[in-house]
């Protein structure tokens, strides 16, 4: 998507140890109008799927769920919290995963009540590294009994693998950009 690749090469910046910071328009301050754009592009690209629900992890996934949300026809979207709190209750589904940004293990949680066997999901989250947050929302919807039918990304960093090994295990991943390479020293950011 020409338009979300304009926006990181001109408002990016890539950081030591590969992690490429767009808070500008992403990550922090959000541009909205972008966002819709990013959906409608989702739209197309998985048109013809059945999509019940949108699932996503907070915090930044949650902006451009929503946002997707209108083109798939209001679907509610569900986003997995990353710590325990006294307003999650009743029984859940939880897993662990390891955070490329924060270095940490943390859990990811969903309350049973908002996935539900037999429902059809579609995946989305702000960038696709290794691949680590992504199999923890695949082992919740494992859990849940429900059917992936895709995973929307806003950035793949291509060379990390984590996208190509989830395509080779089946999953239609669409990325909206996908950077092959970028230079912490340069700044310098390619794309596939
Ligand atoms: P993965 O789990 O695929 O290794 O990494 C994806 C998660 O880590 C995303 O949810 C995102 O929050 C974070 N992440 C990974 N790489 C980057 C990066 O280069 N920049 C930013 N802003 N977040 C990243």
């Amino acid at each position: 998507m020409k338009e979300l690749e304009d926006r990181i090469r001109n408002e990016g910046t890539v950081k030591a140890g590969n992690v490429l910071k767009v808070d500008a328009f992403l990550n922090h301050q959000c541009d909205v109008t972008l966002f819709d754009h990013m959906g409608a592009e989702w739209a197309r690209l998985f048109a013809g799927k059945r999509i019940d629900k949108i699932l996503t992890i907070e915090a930044s996934g949650i902006g451009i769920a929503c946002c997707a949300a209108r083109h798939f026809g209001n679907v509610p979207v569900v986003f997995a919290k990353k710590a325990q709190s006294i307003n999650l209750d009743g029984e859940q589904y939880m897993t662990t995963v390891y955070s490329f940004t924060k270095r940490q293990e943390f859990p990811i949680i969903v309350s049973k009540r908002f996935l539900s066997p037999g429902e059809h999901v579609l995946l989305i989250d702000d960038f696709l590294a290794n691949g680590k947050a992504m199999h923890g929302l695949l082992d919740l919807c494992a859990a849940a009994g429900v059917t992936v039918e895709g995973i929307g990304i806003a950035v793949e960093k291509g060379f990390q693998g984590g996208g190509d090994e989830l395509r080779a295990r089946g999953y239609a991943v669409e990325s909206l950009a996908i950077v092959k390479s970028m230079d912490a020293r340069t700044g310098n950011i390619e794309f596939a």
